[in-house]
């Protein structure tokens, strides 16, 4: 690879690193002080690419303080299927047309945005559902900032109420409870506050923090009053960005279009995207040809949490991906190449989660968890290994269920699980197929008992791991 790149002979490599007294293959990976020794040997110069420009969500590089200017929210709709999430989406972007103004149509490029009465923009991510959630969250790419949970009223909190409970909880995204269908007789939403309490999430009207609405998503009634909620949580979190740098977004939807080639609807997390801006978008690279709106008309720069199709990308990439903006060609090329060769590398020899590499995160937090996924054949098991679990829950550290459920082990959970590098305890139940393809590709860490008591034993053993020994 270093020989290609320097247009030089492999086994000529192989001979200096020989004399070097490095006695390696032609196809064994060297160092960097090695390969960068070996570069000005051959009288080339040395061009590196930084790891930084790999994850490009790149912590290191803080926006200085002063820079930072305000941004709307990005918010995702999560809900039971059926509880009115597709008609909340689309009864919200339907209120932004009341301007009436031509072109404000808007488009379904996989999010938009609306103006609320206040003056207040907020993003809505356009795609209803849980896994574009997981998996751009196991992909690194966060960019929702607020979640509705949507709850219908005649209906009650279901299985994928609380996976979507669990999703913010473990995402630490702040939730505004809609509870949806009001209109219809039966709905009672006094009676969703308190089942909702049953998972510790306490609305306002209980007492609690969490923002709740009534909403009618049919009759579009209480829209505005959800809107003005959004925008008031946005504003508690005071969520800002640097619009005035080289841009950064992430792709939310992508696709391979007859007529305009490879097109992809971004979130500009930070920044300015303009046409004729040089990119890098995962392993592809290309060059803003043209910007277009949710409203389908074209514009010349798009800034932070705005949702813009680009046209000139080189291929299609995939939603979660991160988008940056380079110098120029040459380097989006070899910055494309890097990416691909790192990921063919990441594919072969990515380490499965270990207690080592788990203690390192969570050496992170303060007060340390022990978070699992659980499954069990019946509840009442459920229930029992909650319970015990629970018990074996110390002031030091904590086991923290990101979701628990009867049933095989499904991709949801493998998702979840990924998510959080968590271990999912299957107990009397394994996982069905396409979780297990998915579990294969990301080396999640499977845990299966029969005996609640091995169950226990086998968690307290590695959370003790993780604490390490007392001093
Ligand atoms: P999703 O699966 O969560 O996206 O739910 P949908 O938006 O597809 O809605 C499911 C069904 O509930 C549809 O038949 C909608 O017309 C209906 N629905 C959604 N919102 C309301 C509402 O506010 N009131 C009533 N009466 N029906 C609603």
């Amino acid at each position: 690879e270093l020989a290609i790149r320097m247009a030089e002979k492999g086994s000529d490599l192989v001979k200096a690193l020989f004399k070097m007294g490095m006695p390696v293959t032609l196809t064994q990976t060297i160092d960097q002080d090695t390969a960068e020794l070996l570069v000005t040997e051959f009288g080339h110069n040395i061009n590196r690419v930084s790891d930084s420009d790999v994850d490009i969500i790149n912590d290191e590089d803080v926006d200085a303080p002063e820079t930072l200017k305000a941004r709307p929210p990005v918010v995702a709709v999560m809900g039971h299927v059926d509880h009115g999430k597709t008609s909340l989406l689309d009864a919200l972007r339907g209120a932004n047309v009341q301007s009436g103004e031509a072109g404000g149509i808007t488009q379904h490029i996989g999010a938009y945005q609306v103006k609320t009465k206040g003056g207040d923009t907020i993003t809505f991510l356009d795609t209803p559902g849980h896994e574009a959630f997981t998996e751009m969250r196991a992909r690194g790419a966060m960019v929702t900032d607020i979640i509705i949970l949507v709850v219908a009223a005649d209906d009650g909190i279901m299985p994928q109420t609380i996976e979507a409970i669990n999703h913010a909880r473990s995402a630490n995204v702040p939730m505004i409870v809609a509870i949806n269908k009001c209109d219809k007789d039966g709905a009672n939403p006094q009676r969703i506050r308190e089942r909702l309490l049953e998972h510790e999430v306490v609305v306002e009207k209980m007492g609690g923090e969490v923002q709740d609405v009534e909403i009618s998503a049919l009759k579009k009634t209480g829209l505005d009053d959800l809107l003005e909620k959004l925008a008031l949580q946005a504003e508690l979190m005071e969520l800002s960005a640097n619009p005035d740098r080289s841009a950064e977004a992430i792709v939310v939807e992508a696709k391979l279009d007859k007529g305009r080639g490879a097109v992809a609807t971004l979130l500009i997390k930070r920044g300015t995207l303009r046409t004729g801006d040089v990119l890098v978008v995962g392993e592809e690279s290309g060059k803003v040809r043209a910007l277009i709106n949710d409203k389908g008309q074209q514009i010349k720069e798009a800034t932070p949490s705005m949702p813009v199709e680009v046209l000139g990308l080189g291929g299609v990439p995939k939603a979660g991906d991160v988008l940056t903006v380079v110098e120029n060609e040459a380097r989006a090329r070899e910055v494309a190449a890097y990416r691909k060769e790192q990921a063919k590398l990441k594919r072969t020899t990515q380490a499965p989660v270990t207690v080592d590499n788990m203690f390192s995160s969570l050496a992170a937090n303060r007060a340390k968890e022990f978070a699992v996924v659980i499954k069990a054949d019946v509840q009442g098991s459920v229930e029992a290994i909650i319970n015990a679990l629970n018990k074996i829950s110390t002031d030091e550290i904590k086991v923290r269920v990101l979701q628990s459920g009867v049933g095989a082990i499904t991709e949801s959970d493998v998702t979840l699980a990924n998510a959080t590098k968590a271990p999912i305890i299957g107990f009397n139940v394994r996982p069905n197929a396409k979780a297990r393809e998915i579990a294969q590709r990301e080396k999640t860490r499977f845990k299966y008992f029969d005996v609640i008591y091995h169950l226990t034993e086998d968690v307290a053993k590695e959370m003790a791991g993780i604490l390490g020994p007392e001093i």
